[in-house]
């Protein structure tokens, strides 16, 4: 999902001039030592490459060297995390509980066990299309590799795939899979998990006007020069325009797409979002936009919303309070919840 959404700086007509430029950290820094803090608020801008995309981290503040400062801890937050989340780490938590199939209980740190928790109730919430289970399957595909499975392989995996089969004792910190071939997965739910943690920080260091884009994964608090954050929901179809601005207060903006890591075979379109009804990709939209009041929440819910489609999540998102959802199906068939309105700003499909 990595760039879908981008800050919109250049909508607004005064945007990109005077204080509202983007401050370079580094010279921010050097005009510290010869100045003191301008009580004026001004954009202090920090992106790395994190979590596999690329994140922005952006603070309206009048100090700058807090600033910062405090952007510095939000990244170090999001490299521990990653120690402790990622599937790809052979040393990490996840991976220690994927090694421990069907051999009992794993003690775990705070942070797996919040977000399988969540995870598990989400799963719940949208009767299994988000399950980190999927990946029990999931490494059958490979979009790198531009593999395809074999009908065998699937009906052999498929059974694999339940929720049901990861535990949560919260008393004990342990998580187990039952059977040992279960797996999880944390793809689509870990970065927004990260986001959250970073903007956490950010708010216990006294900084409220924040954006934290974890790749198109979310998070603004606050406002920016007394207007709302903005952000662009991404054409699925046509990688220069965009479906619509939204103003966020407050708020976590999720994308999940199928126009990102994909191949073609056949001219048929293989991508990341597997449907955990069929371990094959989704093909039911083609494009999500949540927003929801946290990250973790939107992120599980766009990969969930993308393999309900639109009747079920609109439903779905419908009875969550401050849920809203935008879904594109395969025709650019564009379906919202009503409350959406309320985010769009310029809807490009008027
Ligand atoms: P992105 O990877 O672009 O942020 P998503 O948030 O939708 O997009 O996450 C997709 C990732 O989530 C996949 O790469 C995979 O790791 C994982 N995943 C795929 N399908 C599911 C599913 N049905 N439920 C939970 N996780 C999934
Ligand atoms: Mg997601």
């Amino acid at each position: 999902m990595a760039l879908i959404v981008l800050v919109v700086w250049a909508l607004g007509s005064s945007a990109c001039h005077g204080p509202d430029e983007p401050v370079d950290r580094e010279a921010s820094k050097a005009a510290q030592t010869s100045q003191h803090s301008s009580p004026q608020p001004q954009i202090v801008a920090v992106d790395a490459v994190k979590m596999g995309t690329r994140f922005d981290i952006q603070v309206a503040h009048h100090d700058q060297a807090a600033a910062a400062s405090a952007i510095d801890a939000a990244y170090e937050e999001i490299d521990r995390l990653e120690e402790l989340l990622s599937e790809w780490r052979e040393d990490s938590q996840i991976s220690e509980v994927n090694r421990q199939a069907g051999q009992g209980p794993l003690s775990v740190g705070p942070e797996l066990l919040e977000v399988v928790t969540r995870a598990l109730e989400l799963s719940q919430l949208t009767d299994g299309a988000f399950d980190i289970t999927f990946a029990t399957c999931g490494h059958l595909w490979s979009v790198g590799q531009q593999r395809i499975p074999s009908e065998q392989e699937i009906a052999d995996c498929l059974p694999h795939i339940d929720y049901r089969n990861v535990v949560v004792d919260q008393e004990e910190s342990t998580i187990e899979l039952i059977g040992e071939r279960t797996r999880i997965g944390i793809g689509a739910i870990g970065k927004g998990y990260g986001v959250d943690r970073a903007a956490q920080v950010l708010s216990d260091r006294g900084i409220d006007d924040f954006i934290v884009d974890g790749g198109g994964d979310l998070r603004a608090s606050g406002q920016r020069f007394g207007r709302p954050w903005r952000a662009a929901i991404a054409h699925p179809r046509s990688p220069d325009e965009f479906l619509a601005v939204v103003e966020l207060w407050d708020r976590s903006f999720v994308t999940s797409g199928d126009y990102e890591r994909y191949f073609e075979s056949d001219g048929v379109r293989y991508h990341h979002i597997i449907d955990p009804a069929t371990a094959r990709p989704a093909r039911a939209s083609i494009a999500t936009t949540v927003i929801a009041d946290d990250t973790t929440t939107a992120d599980a819910l766009s990969t969930a919303f993308f393999v309900l489609g639109p009747t079920e999540a609109l439903a779905i998102a419908g009875d969550l309070p401050g849920v809203e959802v935008l879904l594109v199906t395969a025709d650019m068939e564009v379906h919202q919840t009503p409350g959406m309105e309320n985010y769009l700003i310029d809807d490009r499909r008027r």
